[in-house]
Order: structure tokens, then C-alpha cells, then sequence
């Protein structure tokens, strides 16, 4: 079955049953399916194969990306946060696309969802083209552009099956899980097809709302929830509050974490406040849709490994392997190459695609662990950045004449902070920094900036990174 088909049965079977809430208006599963059909008439109309979607956690999102899905076309989610330099550069890299809104910003050339919306008049519509991608992902590149991933509809449908047929993901229908990710990040593809397909209702929290743990607490405790599909930074956030535990929040029966390491002190404390949890570390790049494999995280599980594993090999939506001691995906979940035409780190095997995923990592039994990256791609707060990129885009800036930028790391491989150094031939940090807040997305900015007379090099004439980091 296809996700689209999953969708179309709740709403046939319990058309007033609450799809999704978000900004503070709830969409049924029947006004979900109505909208989204509403929308594909209107979007077949278009010539342009691509729509971006820029939305916040506004109900024309999720209708948006089910209309494009319906319609054969492409969608490409964006985060209304996105600096303007960065939405133009994805809008040149998507065309030719057209840009739908969720809300009334201003931004030109664009049309707002809700106004495509109209029954249109019966007219023959042309059969969806299936061979389009369904969304496409921008995530850091190293060469200093966002990279789109593209991902099939092929893909899409089957990540849905593998993530509603994860055991220990399993609740009766309609639970209420707890969407976090913004729609623009691969983590939320696990919620919303997770929570659509199995039908259940699914909520998504305004990012004020949940900026603190104390707010995080009131959202879980108001809507009862019952899953949580996050990433462990959110996870730690939730465990500063000494009310998030299972007395507090008895609702809570599932959390299903992926996207960074999760530490085994994280999970620790976890399962300590909500003693009958079924915790679940997933694992996966956005390049093979959103998760490949999973593992619960019991009490057992912790006690016997020194770190926790991230995934099951007999379960798994595509096969894992190691080669070089970099873990390697292959099958059905991987995607086919970037959206420039590029295919690092991708290849076909026997003639199944396969992603070389940069993660270092080992097969022990049925486990696969992950043991961090063999480049300088880092998780900070649960975003993938590519520290180069970073330094492309501050080499970019005019007065800048060369930059280096580094991770501060604690022991535990977890990134502390992003530093960049700089040496400058014209204007000051200050200057730099307000160029970067329009080139960059907030969370890519270096919490320091630090101006040098020259970047110290190594023997062989390298950037001395070591050396960068006892600054
Ligand atoms: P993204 O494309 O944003 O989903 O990021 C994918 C990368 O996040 C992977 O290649 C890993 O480096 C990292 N990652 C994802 N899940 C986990 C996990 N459970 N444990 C450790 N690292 C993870």
C-alpha cells in the first residue's frame, strides 16, 4: 500500500478524527483529504513540476505536501525562518519551481495555499507523473550551496511501511504524538507519515511554545501525548525539568529519538522517569529517507553495551553493511543522487542504490553502532552541518581574506560549540557577523568569531585545526 492510499482509508474510515494540529487549528483526516485533492486540481494546473512549501507548523504545510503527493509534483519544505539570501539560493537551484505559502508574509511571486483551495470545475486531469521525486530535502553542503536530496515517491512509501511496522512503535489508533522537527528537516518525515498512516493525530507545538522545558512539559501535559519523535538534544532539554516524568506526564509511552548520538546517560535518566517508556534510538541520513534501522533502548540493553547501538540489522528498511569501517546503505530507502546531478558517496550494487554514508560505525550481532563521521559534517542541536560550508560562505563575504572554522567538542564527541577564525582585510567581526545572519540559517552561525593576524598552518601547509581549537 501507498502512503497516500493509508491516508485515504482514515479518512474514509474515521473522516472526523483529528490528522493534524498545528498553530493552533486542527485539520480532520476528512478535511485533510478533501484540502489535499482540492489542492492537486489546482496544482496539476502548473506547468512547474516543484513546489516549495514555506510554512511554519501551519495545517496548509501538511496539506500542501499531501496535495503535491497527490498531484504527481514535487514538494521541497521550507522553514519561514530561512535568511532571504538562502531561500533565493535554494528557489535558483529548485527551478523551475513555484513558491506556495502557508501565511500572508509578503514574499514575492508567491501564492498562498489556502487561496488554491476552490473546488475547481470538473476538468480532465492528466495522469500524475510518477516518475517525479516527492519532496526534496536541503540539508548543509560542504562546497558552501545547500544540497537538495530528492526523494521517491518509491522511497516515501516505503519508509512509511517500515516505520508503522516498527513493533515497539506500535499504539492503538488514534494516539497523540508530538511532532518537533520543522517540516524543512528529514526527522519530521517520521512523524507525519508515522502518525498519518497509522492514524493517528498528530501535534505540532509552536516554537515559542516550546523553546523551554517548562513549555515542553505544559504542550506534552495539555494534548495527553503519547509519542515523541525527536532528536536527543530535545530529549536532554525535556530532562533539565524535574516534572518530566511519568507521574507528571502519564500519557508518554513512546519516544522515538534519531538524528545524533543518543548517550547512554540521556537514556539513563530516561527510562529512570518513565520507567515503562519504550525508548528508540533510530538511525539514518536524509539521503536513504529519513531512518534505516531502530533499536529499543531497554534497561537490559544499557546495562550490557559501553554505547548504545543504533539500529537492528534484522529489522532494518534497507541493508547495512561496513566497508572501510564506514557504514554503507543499500536498497530500496536509498535516494538517487543529489538534486545538482551530483552522486557522491553514491553508487549502484548488484543494481540497487547504495550510499556510502561518511558515518563510521561497526556490525557487532544484530547490532550496528555508529562511531562518528570521517569528515567534518557535525550534529549541532540535532541540525547536520557541514563545518565547510560554513567557511565557504564566511570566504565569501567581502573583506574577508581567509577563515578557518572548527567544532568545540566535549569527550563524549558532542559538539559544544562552532568557532570560526578570521583574518580580515577589510571591516571588523562585528561587520562579518551581520552579513553571515543574512547568508545563513541562525543555527549555522559561529557562536564566536575570533579575528587572527594568519590561520596557522601545519608542516605540510594545512589548516592546524588542533591548534585552532587550544585557542
Ligand atoms: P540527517 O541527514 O540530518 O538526518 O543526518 C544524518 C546523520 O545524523 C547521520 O549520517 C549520522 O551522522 C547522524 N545520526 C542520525 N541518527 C543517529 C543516531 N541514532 N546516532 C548517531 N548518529 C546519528
Amino acid at each position: 500500500m501507498q502512503l497516500i492510499d493509508w491516508i485515504h482509508a482514515w479518512a474514509k474510515t474515521a473522516p472526523n478524527r483529528t490528522a493534524y494540529t498545528g498553530e493552533g487549528r486542527s485539520l480532520s483526516y476528512g478535511a485533510l483529504w478533501t484540502d489535499a485533492v482540492r489542492l492537486s486540481a489546482a496544482l496539476r494546473q502548473f506547468p512547474e513540476s516543484r513546489f516549495l512549501l514555506r510554512g511554519g507548523k501551519a495545517p496548509e504545510m501538511v496539506v500542501g505536501m499531501l496535495g503535491c503527493l497527490l498531484a504527481g509534483k514535487t514538494y521541497v519544505p521550507i522553514s519561514p525562518e530561512l535568511p532571504a539570501a538562502r531561500l533565493e539560493r535554494i528557489l535558483e537551484l529548485t527551478t523551475p519551481c513555484k513558491l506556495l505559502t502557508a501565511d500572508s508574509s509578503r514574499i514575492p511571486d508567491s501564492i498562498l495555499i489556502s487561496a488554491l483551495l476552490e473546488p475547481l470545475p470538473a476538468a480532465e486531469e492528466p495522469a500524475a507523473p510518477e516518475n517525479q521525486p516527492a519532496y526534496i530535502i536541503f540539508t548543509s553542503g560542504s562546497t558552501g550551496t545547500p544540497k537538495g536530496v530528492p526523494i521517491s515517491r518509491r522511497n516515501l512509501d516505503h519508509f512509511a511501511k517500515w516505520i508503522c511496522g516498527l513493533e515497539s512503535m506500535r499504539l492503538p489508533a488514534p494516539a497523540r504524538v508530538m511532532n518537533t522537527a520543522a517540516f524543512s528537516f528529514d526527522l519530521s518525515v517520521a512523524d507525519l507519515c508515522y502518525s498519518l498512516c497509522s492514524g493517528h493525530s498528530l501535534y505540532a507545538p509552536e516554537k515559542d511554545r516550546v523553546a523551554d522545558p517548562a513549555g515542553i512539559l505544559d504542550f506534552m501535559g495539555t494534548n495527553r501525548i503519547e509519542t515523541v519523535v525527536c532528536t536527543p538534544t530535545f530529549l536532554k532539554l525535556c530532562l533539565l525539568d524535574p516534572g518530566f516524568r511519568a507521574a507528571q506526564l502519564c500519557d508518554l509511552q513512546v519516544v522515538y529519538s534519531c538524528g545524533e548520538p543518543l548517550e547512554k546517560k540521556t537514556a539513563g535518566k530516561l527510562l529512570e522517569r518513565f520507567p515503562a517508556l519504550r525508548l528508540i534510538n533510530a538511525y539514518g541520513p536524509t539521503e536513504a529517507t529519513s531512518a534505516v534501522c531502530a533499536v529499543q533502548v531497554t534497561r537490559e540493553l544499557l546495562a550490557k553495551h559501553d554505547s548504545l547501538p543504533v539500529g537492528k540489522i534484522d529489522n532494518a528498511a534497507c541493508r547495512l553493511s561496513i566497508d572501510r569501517d564506514e557504514i554503507i546503505l543499500t536498497g530500496e530507502s536509498v535516494f538517487s543522487g543529489y538534486l545538482d546531478g551530483n552522486t557522491q558517496g553514491w553508487y549502484l550494487e548488484n543494481g540497487q542504490a547504495t550510499f556510502r554514508t561518511g558515518d563510521l560505525g561497526s556490525i557487532e550481532g544484530n547490532y550496528l553502532y555508529c562511531k562518528g563521521r570521517r569528515d567534518r559534517q557535525i550534529k549541532w542541536k540535532g541540525y547536520r552541518i557541514e563545518l565547510d560550508e560554513i567557511e565557504q560562505t564566511i570566504l565569501s563575504i567581502p573583506g574577508v581574506e581567509n577563515c578557518a572554522v572548527i567544532a568545540k567538542k566535549t569527550e563524549t564527541d558532542t559538539v559544544r560549540l562552532i568557532k570560526a577564525f578570521v583574518v580580515l582585510q577589510s571591516g571588523n567581526v562585528d561587520l562579518l557577523r551581520s552579513n553571515l545572519i543574512r547568508l545563513l540559517p541562525d543555527y549555522m552561525i559561529p557562536k564566536s568569531i575570533t579575528e587572527l593576524q594568519e590561520i596557522p598552518t601545519t608542516e605540510n601547509g594545512k589548516t592546524d585545526r588542533k591548534r585552532l581549537e587550544s585557542l
